[in-house]
């Protein structure tokens, strides 16, 4: 029906950023013809290292800075010739930006007084946010007496206090030490949840986007690099930039021999020939890089003396590390290498005979090929 398909594609099509640009003087192009469509509720973070413009794309949303070229378009309206104050979002930045002359509670009403809402109605609305986020017992403290997790926390109830149409994050976990961050990561999760509120989450840390995002978009210098779930960008990464930016993965140089749809045969430098699934048109006789994630690598510790040909690649063992669930495990190869092994701990440590000879080998299917 023309209604209900309508309003499912407004929902598709919450935030719609169509041919964006945009350069600063003296920086050239920072964002170059970004495309992108957030549905509604969904929580979207945009990934990529320092300088890749993930927070001109913020700004851009926000309102703080305008496009050169392109539209912006959000819940049917128009946002590039809209002031920021009409936009109705919320921003967290990882710097807190709170009052600190003010109470828990006088920061998180702020939004409301300049809203001009009435002070019964306002108690009500921060009584409620500081609830959700459980502040409730420091309402009448400051700032200055808070922790830095806390402090965040205020942060965030100020963005959402006032029913904002969508919240806008810029790395607001970065300056928390790791255990925090991993706590508030999956309050944070819950959180949008529960009140389905649209967010546009911006993060350099993998870890954070694989795990509060339901879809990521990976930029590189203003470009997208790949859109999809976690799963999509790290067990099927478009490239190799993807590949390595998202997780560790382990890379090694060859040429195309053979192709069989899904399923080809790369030659390495050292003349050895291994299965591999080749990513876009890679084609006999052209030369690939594949890129294989160390959990995905098979190690035979004592490989039999004499194996069937092709049968994996000859290797030896350099070290192991040991991280108390798993370890990793290196390896040099002829080809080149170090190349990492992840291999679950089992409560020790591994005993690494360094020299020792041992062999490598994978599924075709979880070592992707690409153009290099
Ligand atoms: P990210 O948030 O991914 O680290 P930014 O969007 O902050 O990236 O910056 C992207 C690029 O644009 C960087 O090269 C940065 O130096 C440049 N840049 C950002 N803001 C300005 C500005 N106001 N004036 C000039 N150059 C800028
Ligand atoms: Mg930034």
């Amino acid at each position: 029906m023309a209604t209900g398909d309508s309003a499912a594609q407004d929902a598709n099509r919450f935030i719609v950023l169509e041919g964006v640009r945009k350069s600063y003087p003296g920086a050239g192009a920072v964002i170059s013809d970004f495309n992108l469509s957030i549905s509604r509720g969904e929580f979207v973070t945009l990934l990529g290292p320092s300088g890749s413009g993930k927070s001109t794309l913020l700004m851009l949303l926000a309102g703080f800075e305008k496009p050169d070229a392109g539209a912006i378009v959000a819940r049917g309206r128009n946002y590039v010739e809209m002031a920021p104050k009409d936009r109705n979002i919320g921003v967290v930045f990882q710097d807190y930006a709170l009052f600190p002359h003010m109470t828990v509670a006088q920061n998180v009403a702020y939004p409301l007084r300049v809203r001009r809402m009435a002070s019964a109605e306002r108690r009500a609305a921060v009584e409620r946010v500081l609830r959700l986020v459980q502040l409730e017992d420091l309402a009448h403290r400051r700032p200055a007496a808070l922790s830095g997790g806390q402090r965040q926390r205020v942060a965030l109830a100020r963005a959402l206090v006032f029913q904002p149409d969508f919240v806008l994050m810029d790395e607001p976990l970065s300056a928390l030490d790791r255990r925090l961050r991993d706590h508030l990561q999956v309050e944070l999760k819950h959180l949008h949840a529960k009140l389905g509120v649209t967010v546009v989450y911006v993060t350099h840390d993998q870890d954070e986007a694989l795990t509060m995002s339901d879809r990521i978009v990976v930029l590189d210098r203003g470009r997208v690099q790949q859109v999809g779930t976690p799963e999509d960008v790290y067990a099927r990464s478009a490239n190799l930039f993807v590949a390595d930016f998202i997780g560790e993965s382990n890379r090694l140089d060859g040429c195309i021999v053979a192709r069989r749809g899904e399923e080809a045969t790369i030659r390495l430098a050292g003349g050895r020939e291994m299965p591999c699934r080749p990513v876009g048109s890679l084609n006999v006789g052209d030369r690939a890089t594949i890129s294989v994630r160390p959990e995905n690598v098979r190690l035979e510790l004592e490989p039999a003396p004499e194996p069937e040909p092709d049968h994996g690649l000859p290797a030896t063992l350099v070290e192991a590390i040991y991280y108390g669930d798993h370890a990793r495990v290196v390896v040099s190869l002829p080809e080149g290498g170090p190349l990492t092994v992840r291999v679950p701990a089992n409560g020790a440590a591994p005993a690494v005979e360094a020299g020792r000879p041992v062999r490598i080998s994978w599924d075709a299917s979880l070592a992707r090929a690409f153009v290099c």
